[in-house]
């Protein structure tokens, strides 16, 4: 039997996705890439535009109708408003928390589907319904051999149903790159973001889970690891007393990467500025493994639009935290994500931003133009800058940030830097990768062993965004070693 899985969104539910593959095909299913081909269908959905999810509206429909051909069971979970979640449950079979992934057996042996590895079983009614009712499903009826069909009730506490997500292994989808999530939810509630709404309260993963999961990511050869969360840097934070601090967390990585004998990089994203301490950039720059590349959102660059956006920083703070950046990270590249035409934002605020931007000088910006998300506060509010004005400001803050990329990117010539092979590029007879602060790179070369590698390269062509060189001979220096 197969299954088909359509992940919507960001990173967090592309990880998210690893660990549903992992369960489903704990069950015997194999994946297939053709959905007319699947027993069981799912989508990971994302509220953050209301382009997502009209996509699980059209997904949904056409599963609906695929179903008067064949047997074929549906379930929806991610990022779901709870407005969505009333019609997604008249529409999926199953429409779940991620944090209930665990029960995603015991929901679909709860429809009375057979799953692969149970049709070589006979089923006991009794059996199942004493086992189900043991996981903290309510009681079911049964009829001869069938359990009736009924949607499950979760009983458990959201704290242990996290938990009992994070305790299943992955299934990655890459060899050496992984993303290992550290935490669920959101307390900080930014007026254009849905997403408290939608994952609920932040809830920290148990470092001792965390540090596991990173040796053992080491141990089997990955090389870039990045730490997943919506406000990584509040790590510990819920639990006072009983649990690390982030930069504690990243101290013990730290560590481990001194002693290990293998040569990877820590990354993490992403880290909000009203929680960002020095602390944390000065373990950074202690150990090797620790990526000198920071992600650091702003979204604006005009405190009155902070405000509105419920940032809870200001301009000022975020500057203090780019100085501290470049004084103890020297080397360490800057991306950042910036809103244009939020509500209300006047021609003067958003000059506010770009100057914001010509003076950080960000090595990688993601802009985006605003649109109202539903579900979060600003959605109540007038989306009042018209589309022209936005595509202008946009194409503004991308002219800066591309002569900054060029700028940087030029003072990298002649260098020789390591850098992650991630794979083949396009143009033939070359392989691509990421140097340690995330700019991609391309050098000639037909090796595919050196896919998953870090191997020095000598930077001979630069470009804003983007690198190009050749593999380094033993005894180059890079232009910071001279
Ligand atoms: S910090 Fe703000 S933007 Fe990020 S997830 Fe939380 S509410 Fe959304």
């Amino acid at each position: 039997m197969k299954y088909h899985l359509v992940t919507l969104g960001c990173q967090m539910n592309k990880s998210d996705s690893e660990r549903i593959a992992a369960v489903v095909e704990e069950l015997g299913y194999v994946v297939t890439e053709h959905e007319e081909d699947a027993d069981l269908i799912g989508i990971v959905a994302c509220s953050v535009r209301q382009a997502a999810i009209n996509r699980v509206y059209s997904k949904i429909h056409k599963w609906n109708q695929l179903k008067s051909e064949k047997p074929l069971l549906t379930f929806v979970t991610g990022c779901i408003l709870p407005a969505d979640r009333e019609k997604f449950l008249k529409l999926f079979d199953l429409c779940f928390q991620i944090s209930e992934l665990p029960e995603l057996p015991a929901m679909i042996r709860q429809y009375g589907v057979p799953t692969p590895f149970s049709t070589n079983r006979a089923m006991d009614p009794a059996e199942d319904a004493a086992r189900l009712a043991a996981e903290g499903f309510e009681a079911l009826e049964v009829d001869g051999h069938k359990i009736i069909a009924g949607r499950p009730v979760m009983m458990k506490q959201p704290e242990t149903r996290i938990a009992g997500f994070w305790d299943i292994t992955p299934h990655y989808q890459s060899r050496s790159e992984a993303y290992i999530p550290i935490q669920n939810g959101c307390d900080k509630f930014c007026t254009f973001c849905a997403v408290p709404y939608t994952r609920g309260r932040e809830i920290s993963r148990p470092s001792g889970d965390i540090l596991a999961e990173v040796r053992r990511l080491v141990g089997k050869g990955y090389r870039s690891i990045t730490l997943l969360g919506q406000n990584v840097n509040s790590y510990g934070r819920d639990k006072p007393g009983q649990e690390m601090r982030f930069s504690e967390l990243l101290e013990e990585i730290g560590k481990f990467g001194e002693t290990c004998g293998e040569r990877f990089w820590l990354y993490f994203t992403s880290p909000h500025p009203r929680d960002m301490q020095d602390d944390v950039l000065e373990v950074i720059a202690r150990y090797d493994c620790l990526a000198k590349q920071i992600h650091l959102p702003v979204q604006s660059g005009d405190n009155k639009l902070l405000i509105r956006m419920n940032r809870n920083h200001s301009v000022q703070d975020y500057m203090r935290i780019v100085n501290a950046i470049r004084r103890l990270l020297p080397t360490a590249t800057l991306f950042t994500d910036i809103i244009v035409g939020f509500s209300g934002e006047s021609d003067e605020q958003f000059e506010n931003t770009a100057n914001l931007m010509q003076e950080v000088e960000f090595d990688m910006a993601f802009v985006a133009r605003y649109s109202p998300r539903p579900g979060a506060a600003s959605s109540r509010w007038e989306d009042d800058v018209s589309q022209d004005v936005k595509k202008a400001r946009l194409h503004r803050l991308s002219e800066i940030l591309r002569q900054h990329s060029e700028a940087h990117n030029a003072r990298l010539l002649g260098g020789v830097y390591p850098v992650l092979v991630t794979g083949r590029d396009r143009k033939d007879g070359y392989l691509s990768g990421l140097t340690e602060g995330k700019i991609n790179l391309r050098f000639a070369s037909d090796d595919a062993s050196f896919i998953g590698q870090i191997v020095d390269v000598e930077i001979t062509r630069t470009m804003a965004f983007a690198l190009e060189g050749r593999l380094a001979v033993a005894g180059s220096q890079s232009p910071e070693d001279s």
